[in-house]
C-alpha cells in the first residue's frame, strides 16, 4: 500500500484534520490539539486514491463540478445570465470558469463545515 491509498486520522479523536510531516515525523490535530509522532496516526485505507488535503479538495471539487455540469448546467447558465455574470451570447470558457470556481468553493465550504462539526462534537464530549 502506498501513501496515497490511505488517509491519516488523529490517534486521539479520529479527526481527518491532521497536519503531518513525514520528514520531521511530527503530527498534530487541528481539532483536539493532540500532537505526537506520525506513526501514531491511524491509517485508514481509502476506496479512492486521495491523499493530502489539497488532493482531497481537488478531487472533491472535480466531482462537484461534474455533478453540477451534469445536472444543473442549463439552470446555472440561466442564473448567470439573470444576475448579469454572462451575456446572452454565452461564452463557454466563462461558463466553465464559473462552474470551476463554484465547485471549488462548495468543496471548501463542505470541508470547513466538517471541521466545525468535528469541533462542536469534541466540545460536547
Ligand atoms: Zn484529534
Amino acid at each position: 500500500m502506498t501513501e496515497t491509498d490511505k488517509g491519516l486520522f488523529c490517534a486521539h479523536c479520529g479527526s481527518a484534520m491532521v497536519d503531518s510531516s513525514i520528514i520531521s515525523g511530527v503530527a498534530s490535530c487541528q481539532i483536539c490539539g493532540w500532537t505526537g509522532n506520525v506513526n501514531e496516526l491511524v491509517a485508514i485505507p481509502f476506496n479512492q486514491k486521495v491523499g493530502s488535503p489539497e488532493e482531497v479538495l481537488r478531487q472533491l471539487s472535480l466531482e462537484i463540478r461534474q455533478l453540477l455540469a451534469k445536472n444543473t448546467a442549463t439552470e446555472f447558465v440561466r442564473l448567470l445570465i439573470k444576475w448579469g455574470f454572462i451575456g446572452q451570447q454565452i461564452d463557454k470558457n466563462e461558463v466553465a470558469r464559473y462552474f470551476g470556481v463554484v465547485a471549488k468553493n462548495i468543496a471548501t465550504g463542505l470541508i470547513e463545515a466538517r471541521q466545525e462539526i468535528e469541533r462542536e462534537r469534541m466540545a460536547r464530549s
